[in-house]
């Protein structure tokens, strides 16, 4: 089947948009060939604007953790629609959702919603600052806190290297605070320390890094993490935006079994509307305006079609034990990994990761990267082919060798089986 009318739309949003697109990844610039367009998604299954019907594993990037158009999901926002879109006001939908997330996520005292993950994590720094009186703060390699100026630092060469711009249009003032240390390195962050022991008001992480391919923290290194933010004074804030409400209710700081001073959230908060947060101990975020001086708002935070829709995903992951399943689903595509590209994977041509619902496939090494630098030297050409494969075979994924995949409940196995043959046929 050709892709005639999504290639024509495509044509049509490059005069538009930047690069045809509203978020550079969906492109598919790294992975070559025109984006697809969608009309609509059901459960597991995306459905071209040419009839093309995909089995799909990007779920929205992450929020969709129980398929498209969940029925009770929609519903909801369908009679949340019916009352109104927006208050601009409080409602009870916020406080409703916010109180679940409490009960999920022990030490989450106080908490804010905003709009998207960019500004929870771009808060968090904030109020990190506000509450220490200080303005560096360390991040890794290879996480993604979204587009905040401050956030946008690829890695330094080293550990005298204050975090350079890795966007236009970002000046060196804005990043110069920000340092940058490798993924799992305890040296770097230990560097950090001696070099500005009372400067660093925070170390921002994901907890499990989910934007360089999947990459799980070594064992003890949230500790260490954790205790020397505590000895030294610093906020640790856990970018929670992909983990959390999916690796387990209590997100990663429940998974790893540390607990940090600030959360960030997103994605699976919002049920598939926008919608994020960030929260943390009640001392932290009362320095959130108007409690205190860290200026933060948003018109349309708090939405009531998006906290129901939050809700109600919520809901639905108690109601249908969705990580009890998830996991056993996940046993079943280690299993069929195993079987059927174990041979591939002693060869040392690509190697496989997983936890919980999350994914991910590296090419051309036969060691799990620890870092950025490790998952930078992986045959992203091979992926490139690998995705086209998935493409001609019905597979939906996330159109880039430094993203993962993601399990719903709606997955069976016999979609896991065709994601890896398909995989086997391309290499
Ligand atoms: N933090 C993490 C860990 C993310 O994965 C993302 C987006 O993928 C963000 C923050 C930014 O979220 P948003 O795209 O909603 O701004």
């Amino acid at each position: 089947m050709q892709d005639t009318r999504s290639s024509a739309l495509m044509k049509r949003s490059r005069k538009v948009f930047p690069g045809g697109v509203n978020s550079p990844v969906r492109s598919f610039l790294s992975v070559g060939g025109d984006p697809i367009v969608f009309e609509k998604g059901l459960g597991k299954h995306l459905t071209s604007v040419d009839g093309r019907v995909f089995i799909d594993f990007c779920g929205s990037w992450g929020p969709l953790i129980l398929g498209y158009s969940q029925p009770a999901v929609v519903a909801a926002v369908v009679h949340q629609a019916s009352k109104a879109l927006t208050f601009g006001a409080p409602c009870e939908a916020e406080l409703i959702l916010a109180e679940k997330l409490q009960e999920w996520t022990p030490g989450l005292e106080m908490l804010r919603f905003v709009s998207s993950g960019t500004e929870a994590t771009m808060s968090a720094i904030r109020v990190a600052r506000a509450a220490t009186g200080r303005a560096k703060f360390i991040k890794f390699e290879g996480c993604y806190h979204g587009h905040a100026d401050c956030l946008l630092v690829k890695a330094g060469s080293g550990l005298a290297t204050l975090g350079a711009p890795s966007s236009a249009g970002v000046p060196a003032k804005m990043t110069e605070d920000t340092l940058v240390a490798s993924y799992n390195s305890k040296a770097d962050v230990q560097a950090f320390f001696d070099k500005f022991p009372n400067e660093i008001a925070a170390i921002i992480i994901e907890p499990m890094a989910a934007n360089m391919g999947l990459v799980l923290p070594a064992p003890g290194y949230l500790q260490f993490l954790r205790d020397i933010c505590t000895q030294h004074k610093a906020l640790l804030i856990f970018d929670e935006v992909m983990t959390g409400c999916r690796i387990a209710k209590g997100g990663a700081a429940e998974a790893f079994g540390v607990q940090p001073d600030l959360w960030t959230l997103g994605k699976i908060v919002g049920g598939g509307l926008p919608a994020a947060a960030y929260g943390g101990t009640a001392a932290a975020m009362s320095h959130v305006s108007p409690l205190g001086k860290a200026y933060q708002a948003g018109t349309l935070s708090g939405n009531p079609m998006a906290m129901v829709a939050g809700y109600q995903t919520l809901l639905e992951i108690e109601k249908s034990n969705v990580f009890e399943n998830l996991e056993a689903l996940g046993k079943t595509l280690d299993r069929i990994v195993a079987e059927r590209l174990g041979t591939k994977i002693k060869q040392g041509q690509l190697c496989y990761v997983r936890k919980a619902s999350f994914f991910c496939f590296f090419f051309g090494t036969g060691t799990l990267p620890t870092n950025f630098t490790e998952v930078a030297k992986c045959d992203m050409a091979q992926f490139s082919k690998t995705y086209a494969q998935w493409l001609q075979d019905g597979i939906y994924m996330g159109p880039s060798g430094y993203e993962v995949g993601f399990l719903s409940n709606c997955h069976e196995e016999v979609d896991l089986i065709h994601l890896v043959d398909s995989v086997l046929r391309s290499c």
